[in-house]
């Protein structure tokens, strides 16, 4: 493929992501005239797994995998793939560059503490550029915290939703996504397009679009998709073993030893405002006059998975939703006024489940594993 600016430039066109970021806010909110309000910010967590679909196949100099993955996040954070690959191939010279080779980044993503990845190469050829990349334990793990990236931070995540890629990539310019800049005469810009163009990469676009409201959870009134905290101020923060899922030191106290949920404490989690961790149908709201259950009682359901909310109401007024109600991620369902929240999840009919509250049979799932890796 012929393009007009590749080589080493890749690596000198940089993120600006990471500890800038993390340490100035919210970026960009000073500049609203690039909010074309596509998007949601993306409120769940990072999750490695992207939907799979190998039917997608290479083209040009993009392989298979590569194409595949790239639709994958695309579909799952509602982005275009034509920009994802474009820019896998700008910034990572298609797969070659160091950082690629070494740290499975080809997005040129600044770690930064408190990120989910270790160190991995020095930044700028020599470490000129100050800083690390981070390191990617897989490829699939890069695309899917691109998506991330791009979906949950308010600077560039105009792109949600938007179908046109030089829109796309101008959003991110604005956002700082390169250091060198990204205008409509930039090297990386024409680059991208060129990229774009040549390789008729909007082919995937296509594609990706049908399937954005298939996979959930990002944009209006769909439900599923991803996954996040009830407590989202907090985020996972902390948990003793009491409060943690299963069999640990400090949950001795109950029958077994055993605790079907996750607990999230009024004090390790503050706040009032319950969101819920992942889309569905709401299909119960109500007192079941269960020992230990409380006063208020919501399922939420999302194909066979039963997300049970418990323990956390003194009345069934707390309840914000009501029974056939499509909840996203994030939305707020219910008020705690009492010490915790316990979360259970099971993909068996929540009620009789209730027989297993402390046997240890595959019954209850571990909430905390499931919203950190989005398995089941
Ligand atoms: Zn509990």
């Amino acid at each position: 493929m012929k393009l007009i600016r590749r080589g080493s430039l890749g690596f000198l066109f940089l993120f600006i992501i990471g500890v800038i970021f993390s340490l100035t806010g919210a970026f960009g909110s000073n500049d609203e005239s690039f909010n074309t309000g596509y998007g949601d910010i993306y409120t769940g967590v990072y999750t490695e797994d992207l939907p799979s679909f190998p039917e997608i196949k290479g083209t040009g100099n993009v392989p298979d995998e590569i194409a595949q993955m790239a639709v994958g996040s695309a579909v799952k954070y509602h982005l275009l793939p034509s920009v994802i690959i474009s820019q896998w191939a700008y910034e990572s010279e298609w797969g070659r560059s160091a950082s690629a080779k070494n740290d499975n980044n080809f997005f040129g993503i600044t770690w930064f503490e408190g990120c989910p990845f270790p160190k991995g190469s020095a930044r700028g050829i020599g470490g000129s550029e100050g800083g690390y990349y981070m390191k990617f334990p897989n490829k699939k793990a890069a695309f899917s915290y691109y998506g991330y990236m791009v979906a949950s931070q308010s600077n560039f995540n105009a792109c949600v939703g938007n179908k046109n890629p030089s829109e796309c990539l101008l959003i991110l310019g604005r956002g700082g996504y390169a250091a060198a800049g990204i205008d409509i005469s930039s090297p990386y810009f024409i680059g991208c397009m060129s990229i774009i163009k040549s390789n008729n990469l909007t082919q995937y676009d296509d594609f990706a679009i049908k399937n954005w409201k298939e996979f959930g959870g990002m944009t209006g009134g769909s439900v599923g998709g991803g996954w996040g905290w009830p407590f989202p101020e907090v985020g996972q923060g902390s948990f003793t073993g009491g409060q943690l899922f299963g069999r640990n030191a400090g949950g001795e106290f109950r029958q077994n030893g055993w605790h079907d949920g996750l607990d999230f404490g009024s004090v390790d989690h503050p706040g009032k405002e319950i969101h819920a961790i992942h889309g569905g149908t709401v299909v119960y709201v109500g007192n079941p006059n269960i020992a230990g259950l409380g006063a208020c009682v919501i399922v939420i359901n999302d194909s066979g998975l039963n997300m049970v909310y418990q323990e956390f109401a003194t009345s069934l007024s707390n309840a914000k939703v009501k029974v056939g109600d499509k909840v996203k991620l994030g939305d707020v369902i219910g008020i705690r006024d009492t010490e915790h929240l316990h979360l259970g999840i099971t993909k068996k009919n929540w009620l009789q489940a209730q027989a297993s509250a402390f046997t240890d049979d595959g019954t209850w799932l571990d909430p905390l594993k499931i919203i950190t890796t989005g398995k089941y």
